[in-house]
């Protein structure tokens, strides 16, 4: 076989990837990371109307100017974020708008602060830009929230960039806007870059997302349509930074991707300008079902953090056996150690599955408890 370059041998694939291929099709699957509903019919619409209209060609790199129009108004009333339409990458999911910043900004020599446990792919995405991680433990007795008294003690002459991921997978931690703010503020004043991804932002319970980029000039802003509006599949996301950083981003993105799809941008302008209720019905949804998972975790003795958003929670399960026994049982969860060594000992569990499915899964899994737990 022809040989890898070394940057893709010292990587593997997504372990959570492989594990779906093998298992059970029957099982409840607690393990995907995508909303269970379906793409508002307003957003289809729009689209099956944009092929009908031939709008199937090359767009800006950036993307269509009235989308990136669109998602600076949103910046403004959502975030607090001054921005203009030629600081906007529309990008094909945030995934790539990830990749794009680490292989503009990191190279080898840079440390890159990152929250443990955190996204499999943000290790994935330093290493393949030779960069090297430095983790910070996101600790259950803070909720797992990331805080900046911690950020602070990682910091030395060669830290290039930090990660933040508010609300988290895999924990659905929310950090606090102190931590956010202070974070912002060590950016400014040791000149390092904060790759925010916000991914989750719309998936907040009783609780206020904040943007660094709110305080920092160093911030590029990472968000996407795949979690607030169910299109995982149509692959589209985006990014914003100031001019400079914006302009080598770029670079990344048009000899990569040239554009994001045509199809996909027209659904995520409806997204933007259509009617909000399906995304506030999707989160109540949510809310009921994390009430129902932590509060039956716990019941079973599982210690279990209400998280406020995403759609995870993250029990503090030490029994090395449990994925493998919860799977043969007919319950799919991950490992909590397949997201950094911080993780270990707790298993991640999404319930972006129905509320009665939720339900047969927790009564499956206090079937299979060890006996003497309760
Ligand atoms: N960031 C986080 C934290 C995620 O969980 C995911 C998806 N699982 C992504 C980014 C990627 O999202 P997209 O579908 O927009 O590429």
């Amino acid at each position: 076989m022809t040989k890898p370059a070394k940057r893709t041998r010292t990587i593997e694939l997504s372990q959570i990837r492989k594990m779906f291929e093998i298992t059970n099709p029957n099982a409840i699957n607690l393990g995907i990371g995508e909303p269970d509903f379906n793409v508002p019919e307003n957003i289809k619409k729009a689209m099956i109307q944009s092929i009908n209209d031939n709008d199937t060609h090359y767009t800006p790199n950036k993307g269509y100017i009235e989308l990136r129009e669109e998602i600076v108004k949103k910046f403004k009333k959502d975030n607090g974020i001054k921005t203009d339409p030629e600081n906007i990458i529309v990008t094909v999911g945030a995934s790539e708008a990830l990749y794009m910043c680490a292989q503009a900004f990191i190279e080898k020599g840079d440390e890159v602060i990152l929250p443990n446990p955190s996204f499999l792919s943000y290790e994935a995405c330093i290493n393949l830009a030779d960069g090297k991680i430095t983790p910070v433990n996101c600790k259950m007795e803070n909720e797992f929230k990331l805080k900046a008294s911690d950020v602070e003690e990682k910091i030395n002459k060669n830290t290039k960039a930090i990660i933040l991921n508010s609300p988290s997978n895999p924990t659905g931690a929310v950090m606090e806007k102190e931590d956010i703010k202070s974070i912002a503020d060590l950016s400014m004043d040791n000149d390092f870059l904060i790759i925010s991804d916000e991914i989750y932002e719309k998936i907040i319970y009783d609780k206020k997302h904040y943007s660094p980029a709110k305080w920092s000039d160093n911030v590029i802003t990472l968000n996407g349509f795949s979690k607030t509006y169910a299109m995982t599949g149509l692959r589209i996301g985006y990014l914003n930074a100031n001019e400079e950083l914006c302009e080598e981003l770029l670079k990344i993105h048009q000899y990569n991707i040239a554009c994001a799809t045509t199809t996909s941008q027209r659904g995520a302008l409806e997204a933007l300008r259509g009617p909000q209720d399906e995304v506030e019905k999707m989160i109540a949804e949510f809310k009921k079902r994390r009430n129902l998972i932590v509060k039956r975790l716990n019941e079973m003795g599982y210690e279990t953090v209400n998280a406020e958003g995403a759609f995870y929670v993250f029990p503090k399960i030490e029994d090395e056996n449990f994925v493998q026994n919860a799977a043969k049982a007919g319950v799919i969860t991950v490992p909590g150690a397949a997201f950094g060594s911080n993780g270990k000992g707790h298993v991640r569990m999404s319930y972006a599955n129905s509320y009665e499915n939720i339900k047969k899964a927790m009564n499956i899994l206090e079937e299979i408890i060890p006996n003497g737990r309760n």
